[in-house]
């Protein structure tokens, strides 16, 4: 088969179970087949991985063919990997367009956690997020979003053992929507993703084991709920509107009362089901023993866990990460209103993967933007 028209025929993976059945319709399939050929192809997509059609053992010779005919299987295009010491792992995505996307894969002792963009860019400004300052936006596919993690399992050579293998070895084993973009201004195509990952005949991962971050858009809050059963976290990083509207400038759209109305509105939201609230940690902005406090009154009544996060510089970030003391004074705080709250460590900062460093290489910085890197760095290089 020529390459070109390898690149031609549209991939298999990422597709969702609506899709595929129309496909398989479009190929001539009948319909009293249709559910079980849908099943069968599944599997060998999702649960195995495979990498060629003619692997699906399962399916007919002519379907096979057909199938090749029109499909391929190829993955997201890998453009560059960095591997950091901690072992944390970046993978810089180029899709069909050429616009890139940044992934990150973090081991832990008890888990794997894959760390997913729902958009190249963010059109959101949040003041301390690389990704804010990123200009090329536009929405991930679901086949995208899909295909990050189809990709990570190819590189972490995470398949085999079929779909019940989910616990014990699995490398990946945890999902966070917490790379580049606002995932609920992509709401559609993120469900329709989040709902193939968590598919138990397929990439199979526990809906409990999934989480969505936003930073508040809340009208989308419990919709996003009901349609896909995932956990949620909230980017809240202030406890007052004055403060959330400079740091998070979509608050002045959806204010903190009516994110955290949002919130109680979640679907199934008890102590089983909490909301992680998360609060990067900035120094002398938001840290202050009175903003600790302010916090834990501002979450009563919402079962919650807190996650504070310390700020990941980037260059020319116009904000620094608040001390260890300070942070651990304000982490006390939260501990004694019975959260358990230990601050974040952050894992691979060797390579810009921390949290909201992310930021495609390909787009080139405006020169404001580079002057002020510059200056921070003689400012920090002294
Ligand atoms: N857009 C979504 C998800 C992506 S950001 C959201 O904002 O929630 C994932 C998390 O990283 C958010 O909590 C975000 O506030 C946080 N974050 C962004 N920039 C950061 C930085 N420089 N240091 C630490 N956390 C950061
Ligand atoms: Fe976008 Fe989230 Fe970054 Fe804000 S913190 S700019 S919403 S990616």
């Amino acid at each position: 088969m020529e390459k070109s028209s390898e690149i031609s025929k549209t991939s298999l993976v990422g597709i969702t179970r609506v899709e595929l059945s129309a496909a398989l319709r479009r190929l001539g399939v009948p319909d009293k087949q249709l559910r079980m050929r849908v099943n069968q192809i599944w599997g060998w997509l999702y649960a195995h991985g495979v990498r060629e059609i003619d692997q699906m053992t399962n399916i007919a010779r002519d379907l096979r063919e057909s199938l090749a005919a029109h499909f391929s299987l190829a993955r997201l295009e890998l453009a560059d990997a960095q591997h950091s010491d901690d072992g944390t792992r970046k993978y810089l995505f180029r899709l069909d367009d050429g616009q890139l996307v940044e992934t990150v894969y973090i081991p832990e002792l008890d888990r794997g956690t894959l760390c997913i963009s729902s958009q190249v860019g963010c059109t959101l400004t949040c003041r301390f997020c690389h990704t804010g300052t990123q200009k090329l936006v536009r929405n991930l596919t679901a086949a995208e979003i899909t295909g990050q993690m189809v990709a990570a399992r190819d590189d972490l050579q995470d398949w085999g053992g079929g779909p019940q293998s989910n616990s014990g070895h699995r490398k990946v084993t945890n999902v966070v929507m917490m790379g580049m973009g606002e995932p609920l201004y992509n709401s559609d195509h993120v469900a329709d993703a989040l709902n193939v990952m968590s598919d138990g005949d397929g990439l199979s991962l526990s809906k409990r084991r999934i989480t969505l971050s936003t930073s508040g858009v809340a009208p989308e809050i419990p919709p996003m709920g009901e349609k896909t059963g995932v956990m949620l976290a909230i980017s809240l990083h202030a406890v007052a509107d004055e403060l959330r509207d400079e740091l998070v400038p979509l608050n002045k759209k959806y204010p903190i009362a009516q994110l955290l109305d949002a919130c109680r509105n979640w679907p199934g939201l008890s102590n089983a089901k909490r909301i992680t609230f998360e609060y990067v940690m900035l120094k002398n902005v938001n840290d202050s023993d009175a903003d600790a406090r302010a916090l834990v009154k501002l979450l009563a009544g919402i079962p919650a866990k807190i996650n504070l996060i310390p700020f990941n510089p980037w260059p020319g970030a116009p904000y620094q990460c608040s001390d260890e003391e300070r942070m651990q004074a304000f982490a006390d705080i939260v501990n004694r209103a019975g959260y358990a709250s230990p601050v974040r460590r952050p894992r691979g900062r060797d390579i810009m993967a921390a949290c909201g460093q992310l930021k495609s290489a390909s787009v080139k910085q405006s020169a404001a933007e580079k002057k002020k890197a510059e200056l921070a760095q003689r400012i920090l290089g002294r």
